[in-house]
Order: structure tokens, then C-alpha cells, then sequence
């Protein structure tokens, strides 16, 4: 085994062009207008959360994706939040998520006072299962006067937010499909599937609210930053104001009509999104120009590459691969991050986290699985590979 890591070593080292030192597993490129908007930024004193980045940012978010709507938030966990709000998620209620994915995903359900419910996801797109879900259902609700109630805490299952996991997308459609039949609202995580499309459409754009994300490891970064994405025009309308203290507009006044959040993000921070996203289709492109080089690469190797599931066109935000159990997986780790190449295994799932581990569980058979195998590998951007 060890000759096929020190192989996959000089695989990684020759596409980077880094014959020594360290390789991040995903670090930003900025090689466009970054400063020159940054500096647009200081010479007229609009640093802060009034200024024309921001609202140029979210319309060119909401061009790319194809969302009607998309109105920015000062980082992803917050985007989730506020749409989690606006679904009308109460604390007492309950919502369905993966307990493989980012403490984000499972906090911000906390944060709205509901608790979390973890199924299973697909083993090949390592996304929520339909399937899983749909048996979760069947198994552990009862539909009565519109209403998904969980038999075992009496309580009501109003969302469900499935995350398209390393950029993948997961089966959406199926999922909405399912989760209409429950009356439960769908909230996708799509903070790491900027770029990424199920059946040609963008992800994120397919639930009563979609989220972005853009964090320092993300596609592109703003340093940190979020959006919402809706097709709802009152619902759009909505998120713009809770996230922006609900301030009446006026001219001098100070009136805010609810308790509201201050979620914004600044122009600064908008400015350097500008600058990615007239770089993102091209950061696309290379993205997965590395990933097929990957996939051809492991190919010889026999080990499993993690591609592209069908009707899906992802935007490998990290490249996975599949070692055969956990002791591969370990030892691999410690070799590759020995030697300078930054992997890693998937997050502690949310299930075995401290705050969590009480919640309610569908079988998590391919989460489990998929937690003592997955390895990400170095995904950043390589301009001109
Ligand atoms: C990055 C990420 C988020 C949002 O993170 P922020 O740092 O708050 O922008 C949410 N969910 C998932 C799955 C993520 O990977």
C-alpha cells in the first residue's frame, strides 16, 4: 500500500507544481478584480453593510444559479438560519437533515430551538437518501390534518435540509417529491455545490429555500459569506429584511418593525465576490478538469474516485476517494498529512457529537460506511491544468 500513497504523493505534487511543502486541501485563488474592487471599496469609505457590491453580488449570484431571488448573509450558517425562520420551524418542532455533513448544517436547526433528525444518506452521491427518508417516514411518522407528526416525541417534522455533500449533487427531486407528500418544507444546504447541477438545474434552487456559502474554503470566498436563494418573491422580500435588523427605509428615521438579525455582509466582503464569481465558470472548468485526472489516476490505482452520480454535473469541491476500511483510511492520513499533503476523513458525524448524540436516528448504515472510508484530497483551483 505504501508505494500506491507515495504514487498518489507525486500525482498531487506534479499537478500542483509543489515539489515540496505543503499542499492545502482547498486554499482561494484570487487572480482577477479582487483588489481593484477591494480598493473601489476604501477610496469611497463604503466598506461596511451599505454600498453597490453588495446588491451586485447577489444579483450575479442569482443570474449564475438561475434563483429568482438571492440575498446575501455574513455566512452560510446564517443563510440556513434565517431560511429554517422563514419555513416557520418552531421550537418545538423537528427537522430531518444527514448526520454526515458540517456542524452548520445541524446548528442552525438548533438555533430555531427545533431538534434535528438524522437519516441516511445515498452511498454514491453521499447526499440524503430518498429512500432513507421516505422509510424514516413511514416507519416513524403519522400524516394527520396536514401534518408530519413523529410518533415517538409527538412532535411535528416540519423541514427537512439535504446537503449536497463535497459538491455532489444529492437526489433532489426525489426528495421534494417525498417530503410534499409530509407537508415539510425542504431547505437545501447547498454551501458547498456552487456550480453544481441536478438535470441542468442549479442546486439550491430547487426547495423553498436554497443557502450558499462562502467561507475562505469554499468554491469561491468573500472570507466569509452566505446567500439565500428563493423563487418566492414575498418570501425573498422577507429574508432581505430579517437579515438587515428590519429597518423601515427612511431617510433619517430609525424604525425597525421586528426583532430581526444583523446577518449582513458587508461590501468589502461583497466586493471580493464580485471578483470570484466573474472567475467562477472558469474555476468550474478547472475543477473539473483536476477530477477527471483524479478519476483517471485512481482508475489505475483501483482505488474508488468519487464521480459525478447521473442526471448530476458536480462541481468536485473536494475530491473524495474510498479506501477499503478504516485501518487503510487511518494509516493513509497519517502518511499523506506526514508528508505535507493535507487530506482528510469525513466530519465527526453529528450523531457522536456532545449536543447531539440524543437526537433521533433513521438507520445510518452508508453514513457509517462511508465515515471509515471517505478521504478528501487537495481541490484547489489549478489555473491552466
Ligand atoms: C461551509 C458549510 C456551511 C456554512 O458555513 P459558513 O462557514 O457559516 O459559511 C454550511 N453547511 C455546510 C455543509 C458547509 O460545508
Amino acid at each position: 500500500m505504501e508505494s500506491k500513497f507515495s504514487q498518489i504523493i507525486e500525482f498531487i505534487r506534479e499537478k500542483y507544481k509543489t515539489p515540496e511543502g505543503i499542499i492545502p486541501l482547498h486554499e482561494p485563488r484570487f487572480n482577477g478584480n479582487e483588489k481593484k474592487y477591494l480598493h473601489e471599496c476604501i477610496d469611497t469609505t463604503f466598506v461596511s453593510s451599505v454600498g453597490k457590491f453588495v446588491t451586485r453580488f447577489e444579483e450575479m449570484v442569482a443570474e449564475f444559479t438561475g434563483a429568482k431571488h438571492a440575498i446575501a448573509a455574513v455566512n452560510g450558517t446564517a443563510a440556513l438560519h434565517i431560511s429554517l425562520l422563514l419555513c416557520d420551524v418552531k421550537p418545538d418542532d423537528e427537522v430531518i437533515t444527514q448526520a454526515l455533513t458540517f456542524v452548520a448544517t445541524a446548528n442552525s436547526i438548533a438555533y430555531t430551538g427545533a431538534k434535528p433528525v438524522f437519516v441516511d444518506v445515498d452511498r454514491d452521491t453521499m447526499g440524503l437518501s430518498p429512500i432513507s427518508l421516505k422509510s424514516f417516514l413511514t416507519e416513524n411518522t403519522t400524516f394527520k390534518n396536514g401534518l408530519c407528526i413523529n410518533n415517538t416525541s409527538g412532535k411535528r417534522i416540519k423541514a427537512c435540509v439535504p446537503m449536497h455533500t463535497f459538491g455532489h449533487p444529492c437526489r433532489i427531486d426525489e426528495i421534494i417529491s417525498i417530503c410534499n407528500q409530509y407537508n415539510i418544507d425542504v431547505v437545501e444546504d447547498a454551501a458547498e455545490s456552487l456550480g453544481s447541477y441536478f438535470k441542468g438545474q442549479h442546486t439550491g434552487t430547487f426547495g423553498k429555500f436554497g443557502t450558499l456559502s462562502f467561507n475562505g474554503n469554499k468554491t469561491i470566498t468573500t472570507g466569509g459569506g452566505g446567500m439565500i436563494l428563493t423563487k418566492d418573491d414575498e418570501l425573498g422580500k422577507l429574508a432581505k429584511h430579517i437579515t438587515t435588523t428590519a429597518k423601515v427605509p427612511h431617510r433619517w428615521e430609525f424604525v425597525h418593525d421586528m426583532t430581526a438579525y444583523n446577518y449582513r455582509l458587508t461590501n468589502l466582503a461583497s466586493a471580493l465576490g464580485c471578483a470570484q464569481m466573474e472567475q467562477l465558470p472558469n474555476f468550474i472548468v478547472q475543477k473539473r478538469k483536476l477530477a477527471e485526472a483524479y478519476s483517471k489516476f485512481f482508475k489505475k490505482l483501483e482505488i474508488e474516485f468519487i464521480t459525478e452520480a447521473q442526471n448530476s454535473s458536480s462541481n468536485y469541491w473536494l475530491n473524495t476517494i474510498i479506501l477499503k476500511d478504516k485501518a487503510e483510511q487511518s494509516s493513509f492520513l497519517e502518511f499523506m498529512n506526514n508528508n505535507n499533503i493535507m487530506v482528510r476523513p469525513v466530519w465527526q458525524l453529528m450523531n457522536r457529537l456532545e449536543m447531539y448524540k440524543d437526537c433521533q436516528c433513521g438507520s445510518l448504515e452508508n453514513t457509517e460506511w462511508l465515515t471509515d472510508r471517505v478521504v478528501n484530497l487537495p481541490s484547489s483551483v489549478v489555473i491552466n491544468l
